[in-house]
């Protein structure tokens, strides 16, 4: 295993111990999203860095909200590498927990809470990074900044997107290390680790039928809530078209690449018109796979709020929906409301409530490169993929910066374990492998060093 230098010079057995605290402390910060409250434990990070003779800021878009920015300054010889990870978590039910989602109790070598791995994880990591290098001395040719952030969860407004907005200057970087990636993920005995490239846009919509207000009594055509129910069933019962992208391409032939007979057939059928239809709904063994893959190949809408009506006697004169639009890598929002209106035909009008683009940045770099030469070097049997999500990260406000985003958290997850990433993201009984997070941690090290001095 050929590591950066640095990487030998630390005592691993008493940092990853440290670095596990200072997870649990962030980890019972009740930073449910909303209303979110980060300020205090972006806070509690910021005197951990200040203890280290970093200066660290805390920046507040408002009561209770809090984003903490760090900058290890480097020689400038290279633009900036940031760390991002956002602070807020979305709601945990403790009912349905085993353990108290903000107790941070471990057991059975997990550590258990809300944040775990989505993403206070990351938080501890880069904040433990900057204190390692801010020790050893050393000015490496890029700056490394960490930025832990308030509000993605609910769509960045509070977090990354209002720093991009109010302090460019301090997050602003060549490439950043974050949202979603780096964790194990095991299929059909092969090791692969994700590293997000790409993620598609959004477009919330809110749609609107008129109808004409009159007495319960006397049914009408025109009755708005009707009328707005019978097309919200044609959009979330109809399928737009595809769209094949070159990361969506790139995703499914590197996992197609590595995989046994039949799925290394099958994989690459979904990227072809005629077949990829038949291979969603016939040939994919589970359905929560297919769905995913569906989501990632064309422009989706969920239905999500309906507004009709405020008493049982009264025919409303309107009724609203609205529609949770995603946008395909390669597509737009002008395309996306033209396949929409396909669906819905002509009694709804449209108005676009949060719109962003998609996310992509190539593969093609010197830093993917160094995260995968990485990854292989912790894990010889480790594959890495460039990855792409349906969802969103604070990706989103970075690269209104230009700064290349890529999905690189690293925790392993022993193959042995039946239990998958994607299962407790946002689930029950979040948790973390007390190993996994502290071999993830000395990756990530690894990968920053690396890419900063490189
Ligand atoms: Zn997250």
């Amino acid at each position: 295993m050929s590591t950066h230098p640095l990487v030998s010079r630390i005592d691993w057995s008493l940092e990853g111990p440290t670095a596990l605290e200072l997870l649990r402390t962030l980890l019972r910060f009740d930073t449910t999203n909303p209303p979110g409250n980060e300020h205090a434990c972006a806070s509690f990070l910021a005197d951990t860095l200040a203890d280290e003779g970093l200066e660290p800021e805390v920046l507040s878009p408002g009561p209770g909200r809090g984003n903490v920015v760090v900058r290890l300054k480097g020689t400038g010889e290279k633009p900036p590498l940031l760390l991002g990870a956002h602070l807020d978590v979305v709601p945990a039910d403790p009912e349905r927990w085993s353990h108290p989602p903000f107790g941070a109790e471990i057991h059975g070598g997990y550590l258990y809470g809300r944040g775990a791995i989505d993403m206070k994880n990351m938080a501890a990591m880069s904040a433990t990074t900057l204190i390692l290098l801010a020790r050893a001395g050393v000015k490496p040719k890029r700056d490394v900044i960490f930025a832990g952030v308030a509000d993605e969860e609910v769509g960045c407004d509070h977090g990354s997107g209002w720093l991009v907005d109010h302090h460019a200057d301090k997050v602003r970087a060549e490439y950043a290390l974050g949202e979603l990636g780096g964790f194990t993920l095991h299929l059909n005995g092969r090791t692969f680790y994700p590293v997000q490239v790409a993620e598609k846009g959004i477009c919330w919509i809110r749609a609107k039928v008129r109808g004409k207000p009159g007495h319960g009594s006397i049914p009408t055509a025109e009755n708005a809530t009707v009328r707005l129910a019978e097309a919200i069933a044609r959009i979330g019962r109809g399928r737009m078209p595809l769209h094949v992208s070159q990361p969506v391409r790139r995703f499914v032939e590197a996992l197609a690449a590595h995989q046994p007979v039949p799925a290394k057939q099958v994989l690459p059928l979904l990227l072809h018109r005629a077949t990829a239809q038949t291979v969603l709904d016939k040939v994919m063994p589970d359905r929560a796979s297919a769905n995913v893959f569906s989501a990632l190949l064309r422009n989706t809408i969920s239905p999500t709020v309906l507004r009709a009506g405020s008493k049982t006697n009264v025919i409303p004169g309107e009724a609203t929906a609205e529609l949770d639009g995603r946008i395909a890598l390669g597509s737009s929002a002008t395309e996306l409301l033209a396949e929409l209106r396909a669906l819905s035909g002509p009694d709804l009008e449209f108005e676009v409530i949060k719109e962003a683009p998609p996310t992509e940045t190539s593969p093609d770099t010197e830093v993917f490169r160094t995260i995968g030469e990485t990854v292989r070097d912790h894990d010889p049997n480790g594959i890495p993929i460039p990855y792409v999500i349906p969802g969103f990260t604070d990706a989103k406000s970075w690269s209104r910066l230009g700064t290349r985003c890529y999905g690189f958290s690293p925790v392993r997850f022993d193959p042995t374990h039946d239990i998958k990433f994607s299962e407790l993201y946002h689930g029950d009984d979040e948790r973390i492998p007390v190993d996994g997070f502290q071999f993830g941690l000395k990756m990530l090290f690894d990968a920053v060093c690396r890419i900063a001095s490189a």
